[in-house]
This record gives C-alpha cells, sequence and structure tokens, in this order.
C-alpha cells in the first residue's frame, strides 16, 4: 500500500470497503494515479451507524474538560505532523505547499478554540414563580452527526464539523472528500491518536448520494452538517426536512467586491487579488463579482490583470508556484465553457481565458470585463480562477448588482468614508462583509451564509449551538 490507499475508519479500526471496491485518487498536476480510496458499502454504513450509536453513549459521558484535554492533543499532532500532512495535501489536491501547510496549522487552532469553547456550552438557572422551585436551563448534545465535506479545503471543511461536534460530546461518521481523501484521513488519525475513541469517529468514501441518502433519514442521526454546492444542500436539506434532522448547511456563493471611489485601489487591487486566485479560486468565500466605481475603474483594471498575469502557476510541490492546478477536468471544462458563453455573449476576456499546457487541470488567471447579466458566469458559482470586472457610476446601482443573485455567503468592500461602510455593512445582503480588508474564517469569527448560501455557523460560538439540544428542568423540593 502506498501512503494515499486510504481506508475506512468504522468501529475503532482503519478497514478496506466490506466488498473491496475503491476509486483510483489522481494528482490534479499531472493527472497520474497516486493511490485508491475505499468504497463504503451499506453493510460498512450500517456498522459505522452502530458504531456512532455506541460512541455518542460512551463520548457524551466524558467530562467537557476531559474531552478537550483529547482534543487539544489531536491540534499539536496535527502541528508535529504538517510537513507529511502538508505534502500529502498538495500531491491530491493541487494547491501550493505553503497554503497546505497553513491549512493545516489553522485546522489545529481551530481544534483548540472549539476545544475550549466545549467547556463553555453553560445552560442557565431561570428564577422561579414559585418558592422552592429550580427552572434549570440543560444544554445537551443532539446526538450521532453525519457530516459531509468538500475537497476545496480537505482539512479545513472536516474541521470545523468535527470539532464543534466533539467538543459538544457528538459521535460522528464523517463522509469525506473522494477527491482528497488522504488529508481528510490524516485530520481524523490524529484525533484518534489523541484519545477520541474508536467509536465516536467514523470516515467513510463512496458514492455521495448514495451515502448521504442512507445516512440523513437513518434514525440513528441526529444531525446533519454538509459544505458543497447550493442544488446538493437543498436536495439534502428537503431530505433532512422530512425526517426532522438539524441541519447546517455552507453551500456556494458568487462574492460581490465592491470599490468605491474613495478606495484605496492599490490595496483592493492586492488583497482581492491574493484571495480570487487562492486556491486556484476554489473558495466558497472567493470574490467573483467585482463592482468598481467609474472613477477608478481603468486604474483597478489595469493593476488586477497585471496582479493575474503576476501569478506563477504550477505544481504544488515547487516551491515557487503560487496557484495551483483545478481539482479535475470537470472543473476546467467548466471553466472552459463559462468563459467561452461569456464571451460569445460580449464579455472582454482582458487576459488568461485558457487551459495551460495539455497535462494535470491547469487553467490561467482570468479577467472578464463588462460581461453581460445574461451570461452563465453571472449567475452561476464559478468556482475557479476567473474574476469578473464591472463598473458602476452610482452606489445604488452597486447595491442593487451586490444583492442581486440568490447567494449571500461572503462579501467584500472598499472605501475611505467610515459612514459608506455603515452603509454597505447596514445593506449588503450576505453572511459575512470584509471591509477594506480580508478578515473572514478565524475559528472564533462566524463563518456561514444567508439566502441559498445556507444557514446555521461553522465558527464563533453560534457553531456550537447546532450541536447542542435545549432541555428544561422544572424543580420542585419534595
Ligand atoms: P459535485 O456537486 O459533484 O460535488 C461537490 C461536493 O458535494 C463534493 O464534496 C461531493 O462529494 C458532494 N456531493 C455531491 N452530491 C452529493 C450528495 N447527493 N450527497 C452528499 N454529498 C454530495 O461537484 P464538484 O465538481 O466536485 O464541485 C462543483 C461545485 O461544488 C462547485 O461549483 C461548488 O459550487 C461546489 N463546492 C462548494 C464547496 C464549498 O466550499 N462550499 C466546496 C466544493 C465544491
Amino acid at each position: 500500500m502506498t501512503d494515499t490507499d486510504v481506508t475506512l475508519h468504522i468501529a475503532g479500526a482503519w478497514t478496506p470497503g466490506s466488498d473491496a471496491r475503491t476509486i483510483p485518487v489522481l494528482n490534479p498536476a499531472t493527472g497520474d494515479a497516486i493511490g485508491t480510496v475505499a468504497v463504503a458499502s451499506r453493510n460498512d454504513l450500517d456498522r459505522a451507524l452502530e458504531s456512532a450509536r455506541r460512541g455518542f453513549a460512551e463520548w457524551r459521558r466524558v467530562a467537557a474538560f476531559d474531552r478537550a484535554k483529547v482534543m487539544r492533543r489531536a491540534a499539536d499532532l496535527l502541528r508535529s505532523r504538517v510537513d507529511d500532512i502538508a505534502r500529502t495535501m498538495t500531491l491530491e489536491q493541487g494547491k501550493p505547499l505553503a497554503e497546505a501547510r497553513v491549512e493545516t496549522l489553522a485546522a489545529a487552532d481551530v481544534i483548540d478554540w472549539f476545544a475550549e469553547e466545549g467547556r463553555r456550552a453553560y445552560g442557565r438557572i431561570i428564577p422561579a414563580r414559585v418558592p422552592g422551585v429550580t427552572q434549570m436551563v440543560l444544554r445537551e448534545p443532539v446526538g450521532p452527526v453525519a457530516a459531509f465535506t468538500p475537497w476545496n479545503f480537505p482539512i479545513n471543511q472536516a474541521v470545523r464539523k468535527l470539532s464543534a461536534a466533539l467538543c459538544t460530546g457528538c459521535s460522528v461518521i464523517l463522509k469525506g472528500p473522494e477527491d482528497t481523501p488522504a488529508s481528510c484521513a490524516e485530520l481524523v488519525r490524529a484525533f484518534l491518536d489523541a484519545g477520541v475513541p474508536g467509536d465516536v469517529l467514523s470516515l467513510v468514501f463512496g458514492d455521495p448520494a448514495e451515502i448521504s441518502s442512507y445516512l440523513i433519514p437513518h434514525p440513528v442521526i441526529a444531525k446533519i452538517s454538509f459544505t458543497g454546492s447550493t442544488p446538493v444542500g437543498k436536495e439534502l436539506a428537503a431530505l433532512a426536512g422530512r425526517h426532522m434532522k438539524r441541519i447546517t448547511m455552507e453551500l456556494g456563493g458568487h462574492a460581490p467586491a465592491l470599490v468605491f471611489a474613495d478606495a484605496d485601489v492599490e490595496k483592493a487591487v492586492s488583497v482581492l487579488g491574493a484571495n480570487k486566485f487562492r486556491n486556484a479560486g476554489q473558495v466558497c468565500v472567493a470574490p467573483t463579482r467585482f463592482l468598481i466605481h467609474d472613477s477608478v475603474y481603468d486604474r483597478f483594471v489595469e493593476g488586477f490583470v497585471a496582479h493575474a498575469e503576476g501569478i506563477r502557476v504550477g505544481d504544488g510541490l515547487d516551491p515557487e508556484t503560487q496557484m495551483g492546478p483545478l481539482i479535475h477536468a470537470r472543473r476546467r471544462e467548466a471553466m472552459e465553457s463559462l468563459v467561452a458563453d461569456a464571451v460569445a455573449q460580449g464579455a472582454e476576456l482582458r487576459t488568461g481565458g485558457k487551459r495551460i499546457g495539455n497535462r494535470g487541470h491547469f487553467f490561467e488567471p482570468t479577467v472578464l470585463a463588462e460581461t453581460p447579466l445574461t451570461a452563465r458566469i453571472m449567475n452561476e458559482e464559478p468556482f475557479g480562477p476567473v474574476a469578473l470586472v464591472q463598473r458602476f457610476s452610482d452606489d445604488e446601482a452597486a447595491f442593487a448588482e451586490a444583492n442581486r443573485l440568490p447567494y449571500g455567503l461572503a462579501a467584500y468592500a472598499y472605501t475611505r468614508s467610515a459612514t459608506r461602510a455603515t452603509e454597505i455593512a447596514a445593506r449588503v445582503e450576505s453572511g459575512m462583509l470584509g471591509i477594506n480588508h480580508h478578515g473572514l474564517a478565524f475559528p472564533e469569527t462566524p463563518f456561514g451564509g444567508i439566502k441559498d448560501s445556507g444557514y446555521g455557523s461553522e465558527g464563533g460560538s453560534e457553531a456550537i449551538e447546532a450541536y447542542l439540544t435545549t432541555k428544561f428542568v422544572s424543580q420542585a423540593s419534595a
């Protein structure tokens, strides 16, 4: 077996699927097979469910103080293993090694933060109307969780869900990403090596629709958390609703970035440029529609195109690389088709727009200007390295365009006016807003969307609420 022959983790053991099926894992920089991932059968899922039921009964009885100690050990293990884990992540996901390291170390910080937050899942006492009565509000773990996470941040998408579940006393079955299974498995391994009991944390892979349609309605599962696209999220939310399951949905976005007449244009170019092309644009909070005031439009576009053309694209293992490949051929073809449609409808291609080479899934950092609103890319999440630069002349038009789409995940704005910043915060419809900097996605700050971008939070104290139930106990003296 190579390092990337990834197995399932069920009932305390790493195990191949019971019918021995596997899926190949490919390096997106070369297209070469680098390993396999095991496929869970119905029988494996049944064993994972039984294990999660036992694990919940065991873990909920462990004091939050002791759960926190185990979790902090897992964080330290991740830190000590960062070099190997980052290399694995780059090989299977494509992102530059430096970004893979940051993701792994940031995950350790997420675990530390949730470990402590779990110790503060306080209930309360409500003064009673009658003497001798104590009214208690108890917070209890919701139960076994089914978590579904994607390939763009193989560790960070999973660590938020696992940490929130584990710190509150829930067990989890994680359906990890089949494209990037090995780094996700390393996260699970860190928790297990740190002392999370085997029944508390299962890891499965396979056919996503088959697994979600079996786990979500299953009576053992009490809570669903999903990160992925809006269309899939809506299907899973509907299924969860039919079975009265609690859900957290972190779905797609199409973030507007507003640059007003009084903005620091150079700062806007460099911060937005870095965040547009990070992880080859495969980031749900990536800025996508750049709405630029007329008076600074030419300066912004010139700077942004220069930024895009200066990015070194290549294999993430090369230390010079600033942007890696897209995850698979489907995503690269999606870019080609979205760009072709925009150009056919009259968009100006200012730079990029093509595949690089014929090996791996590299795509040029791309800037499209003045794209008609009818183009698909102005309405669908591109999830790739394409920036859409649009001009506006009055602020009302900018707010209207910012709020036009059903998405509401992240938004960005640049202005030197405090009055305008306050208005932006009040009027832009999004779950997260960065004004004059990026500033999103710390463990201690809320992370989540509104509208079609989903609901619930994966950061801040809001994040653990989703894993707790409220029980009211009113007790009179006997
Ligand atoms: P995809 O829709 O096949 O997969 C996206 C993710 O959803 C994968 O992790 C997949 O395993 C999961 N998924 C798909 N169908 C599922 C189901 N029925 N049940 C459970 N999980 C399911 O597409 P893709 O080509 O891999 O990615 C395309 C789109 O997915 C992107 O355009 C983007 O909108 C979205 N996406 C979003 C995020 C995010 O961070 N919000 C991450 C990855 C992908």
